[in-house]
């Protein structure tokens, strides 16, 4: 925390500090043997109390590559047959996010289905509301929300409070652990109706159900501002981005391409786990890793986030710089794992990638339509 605070303090957006859920290696190994779906089913949607939670808070482990999906996948198989159908239906909706961004990139900022009507500039999150000021909470000091707590934000910043999903999706990625530009803009499009064309309603209903007795902590109880549903009517139909209804998509190689003899491996963000198949390839090879400072400062990251990413370091034998990655690795040859994400194509063609290794992909993407999770599942 304190390293943070002195090398990255200058790109945070709020004081380092240390979420609940711990980075590295060891606790993501703790997590995935510790994996119980029992219930998940039935309770991954509960709020509270916590301790009835079956959410399973793999996504941070998930979103570095400490555990992979297929790892996970295979640890859901001794799961009681509902709960381990559910769940991998949920590991398939970040495959899925995943080959979305994949093949459509930044325009994954752009709505997919229908453009939600933005009619307010205030702030929707109100923290004399008891629901949000838990939300909100724990968006902000742990960085890690159930998935259903994130459909109330989503829901509550646009469907009911009018503002643009992306500043709100935006205002979310800074504090998740897990914030991914995948699986985040899904979330908000598929919560918000730009993606689904069915905006998602958030009410007193769905905190009853869902947090039972938070209502009657909240002094706004008798004048509950959700008490009803919102208008929930869907904004104009726009026209899908390029690529999302048939299309390429560059998953990068099924198989090692080494055209070179690497010097050096080169970790990102996106895999940072001990199995991370370029060091796995190269376990004699010096490893670098680097803050890129360009991209932090104009993401301005919560520091719990880049608390989670150093106290993952921490636990490797790696070489840590700040830097702009193109400028740092220059003139090395490179041994890095592929990462389906645009930023790593555009820095990984700057450099001399002579190493190159595949991404540990649960299904590898094809060249079908992405318009809805459930056609590209089948
Ligand atoms: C508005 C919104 C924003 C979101 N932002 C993110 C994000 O930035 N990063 C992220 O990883 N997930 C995001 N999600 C998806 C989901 O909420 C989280 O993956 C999940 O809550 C993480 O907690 P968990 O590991 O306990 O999930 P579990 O319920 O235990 O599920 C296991 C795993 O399945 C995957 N998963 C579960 N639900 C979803 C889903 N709806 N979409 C995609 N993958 C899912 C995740 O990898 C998760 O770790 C978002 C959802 C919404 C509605």
């Amino acid at each position: 925390m304190s390293w943070v605070a002195e090398h990255l303090g200058h790109l945070t957006c709020d004081e380092p500090h240390a979420s609940a859920v711990r980075g590295g290696q060891v606790a993501a190994d703790a997590a995935l043997a510790g994996l119980d779906l029992t219930g998940y089913a039935r309770r991954r949607s509960q709020v509270l109390p916590e301790s009835a939670r079956g959410a399973s808070r793999m996504s941070p482990y998930l979103r570095y590559g400490l555990v992979t999906l297929p790892q996970v996948w295979q640890a859901a198989g001794s799961a009681p047959a509902a709960d381990r159908n559910k769940y991998r239906d949920e590991l398939l909706w970040q495959e899925y996010a995943r080959h979305l961004y994949a093949r459509i990139g930044p325009d994954l900022w752009r709505s997919l289905r229908t453009e939600p009507r933005v009619t307010s500039t205030q702030d929707p999150w109100r923290r004399d509301m008891a629901c949000m000021d838990l939300v909100v909470g724990d968006l902000e000091t742990d960085g890690w929300l159930v998935n259903q707590t994130r459909m109330w934000l989503a829901s509550q910043w646009t469907v009911r409070g009018g503002r643009d999903w992306r500043e709100g999706e935006d205002r979310m990625f800074r504090h998740l652990l897990d914030g991914s530009r995948a699986a985040n803009r899904l979330g908000w499009q598929w919560t918000t109706g730009a993606g689904s064309g069915k905006p998602y309603g958030f009410s007193r209903w769905q905190v009853e159900k869902r947090a039972p007795g938070l209502c009657l902590s909240c002094p706004l109880q008798r004048g509950c501002p959700i008490q009803d549903w919102p208008d929930s009517t869907p904004g104009p139909q726009v026209t899908p981005p390029d690529g999302v209804t048939a299309g390429t998509t560059d998953g990068g190689p099924s198989t090692a391409v080494v055209t070179g003899a690497p010097e050096l491996v080169w970790l990102t963000a996106e895999s940072l786990g001990a199995q991370d198949p370029a060091l796995a390839a190269h376990p004699d090879l010096p490893v670098v890793f680097v803050f890129d400072e360009p991209l932090l400062s104009r993401l301005r990251l919560s520091g719990k986030r880049l608390v989670f990413l150093a106290e993952t370091l921490a636990e490797l034998d790696v070489d840590v710089r700040l830097g702009d990655p193109v400028v740092e690795l220059a003139g090395q040859h490179l041994a890095v794992t592929y990462a389906p994400v645009p930023g790593f194509r555009a820095r990984s063609a700057a450099l001399d990638v002579v190493a190159l290794h595949p991404w540990p992909w649960l299904r590898p993407p094809g060249s079908g339509s992405l318009r809805s999770w459930s056609a590209w599942v089948r």
